[in-house]
């Protein structure tokens, strides 16, 4: 695992390597009660979860308030909290399971980060949360008009969120809609892979969102904007 991190993440500190050896362990092992992730042979691993979640690290400022929503086993939350020690992450996830585990990680790993057990419909719609955040991002969780009214909502006027993907192109065109409704616009970035298309929608928050958005809870993956 050592080998495979330092092969494939450029410029690993001895004491990150430490933190994924960790966190691969910690999977792996929860992963036999729980259902977790169905990637667990170490290269593949380093590749589709670490360094793919890695791929918004560039863009995030630095001590950046940042909501990863659906995080579930940690993804890509932990990976960029192992790689950047300045950012302030809270980790949303509506399974409280998966909520549990990543305290575990956060403990053993020694790294900080607010774990919240949460709908992102509501979570998007408690003032201590809404537009209170540097950047958000999302990886595996929704279509994108789905995606955009869990994250956006969140978003300091301003700020990004970055949606991890695969190949977007027809994903984009059915996304106009709530980029327009949720006043913000979107870039796609391609991400380097050896494993097929990988892109980061990064969506910027050009103005308030209106109060009717999040709607409630299911809404926004029954019925997309
Ligand atoms: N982001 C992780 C990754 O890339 O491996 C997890 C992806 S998993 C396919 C989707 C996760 O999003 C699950 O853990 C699920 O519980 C969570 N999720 C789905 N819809 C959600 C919602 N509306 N609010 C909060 N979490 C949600």
């Amino acid at each position: 695992m050592r080998d495979l991190l330092k092969q494939h993440i450029p410029n690993i500190t001895e004491e990150a390597c430490d933190k994924f050896v960790a966190y691969y362990e910690l999977l792996i092992d929860w992963n036999t009660r729980m259902n977790l992730t169905a990637i667990t042979e170490p290269e593949e691993t380093v590749k589709k979860h670490f360094l793919d979640s890695l791929a918004a690290l560039p863009f995030l400022p630095e001590n950046a308030r940042v909501a990863d929503v659906g995080t579930g086993a940690g993804f890509p939350s932990i990976p960029l909290l192992i790689m950047r020690k300045d950012l302030r992450f809270t980790l949303v996830d509506s399974l409280n399971k998966r909520i549990v585990f990543l305290q575990e990680v956060l403990k053993t790993l020694g790294l900080s980060a607010e774990c919240v057990h949460a709908r992102a419909e509501d979570f998007g719609r408690d003032p201590k949360y809404r537009a209170g955040f540097d950047a958000a991002v999302s990886r595996a969780v929704a279509a994108l008009p789905t995606l955009l009214e869990l994250t956006v909502p969140l978003l300091k006027v301003g700020a990004k969120a970055y949606c991890y993907k695969g190949d977007v192109g027809g994903e984009l065109e059915t996304a106009k809609s709530a980029l327009h409704l949720l006043h913000c616009t979107a870039e796609v970035m391609p991400v380097a892979s050896d494993y097929g298309a990988r892109t980061l929608v990064i969506c910027t928050k050009n103005a308030p969102t209106p109060s009717t958005y999040p709607r409630k809870a299911g809404m926004p993956s029954k019925k997309p904007l």
